[in-house]
């Protein structure tokens, strides 16, 4: 393991997540995923705001392990929809993260809308020293009207990040991360961590 790395439990499950942060956090942090910790539950999402769902997945971790960890919690805000899906993204068709269900009833939705204006929000909770820190990245954006590219998940296919032309599945993860809300917030996040060193 790198020298001089500092370690934080990244409470998720989602490995499509931990390599875009392992990506954008290079060698000076460390994250580890509940699995690499020895943690087998999918935290629940019980709450109506991402700020406390990303609380409840940080706190739930924090107690466990008593160490310094951070959740995320991000939802897809469509504006013809009333910022619909938002924080109910993952069960947007009743599935847990049934990716292709979700993308087909969004655009399903919004096949008699030309307003296409959306946006990923991503909130992400530390816990440190047993304090909360939140910090927030939102990434503007259209829906396409159909999927294309195969790389990334969830909404990925649908969504084209404002200064784009093509949908985040159509591109390499390294140019996701040039427009991702999650890469907004974790940078908040580093410069936050690093202030303190
Ligand atoms: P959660 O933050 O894991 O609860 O994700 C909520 C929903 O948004 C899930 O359906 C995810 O697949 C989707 N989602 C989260 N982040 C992204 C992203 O960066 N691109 C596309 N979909 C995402």
């Amino acid at each position: 393991m790198s020298s001089g790395a500092r370690h934080l439990i990244f409470a998720t499950n989602n490995q499509h997540k931990a390599n875009e942060l392992n990506a954008i956090l290079g060698a000076t942090f460390k994250i580890c995923t509940l699995q690499e910790v020895g943690i087998d539950m999918d935290i629940p999402e019980p709450h109506d705001t991402l700020e406390e769902n990303a609380r409840e997945k940080s706190t739930t971790v924090y107690s466990l392990m008593q160490a310094d960890c951070f959740s995320e919690d991000t939802g897809l805000e469509v504006v013809a929809l009333g910022g619909a899906p938002g924080v109910k993204s993952a069960r947007y068709a009743g599935e847990h993260g049934h990716a292709e269900k979700n993308i087909n009833k969004l655009l399903e939705e919004l096949a008699s809308h030309q307003n296409r204006k959306a946006r990923f929000r991503t909130v992400i909770s530390l816990i440190e020293n047993g304090i909360e820190h939140q910090f927030e990245g939102i990434c503007e954006g259209t829906i396409d009207w159909e999927s294309t590219g195969t790389n990334g998940f969830g909404y990925d296919p649908i969504f084209i990040p404002t200064g784009a032309t093509k949908s985040f599945a159509s591109m390499p993860m390294e140019e996701k991360n040039k427009y991702s809300h999650r890469k907004k917030a974790v940078e908040k996040l580093v410069s936050y961590l690093n202030q303190k060193k």
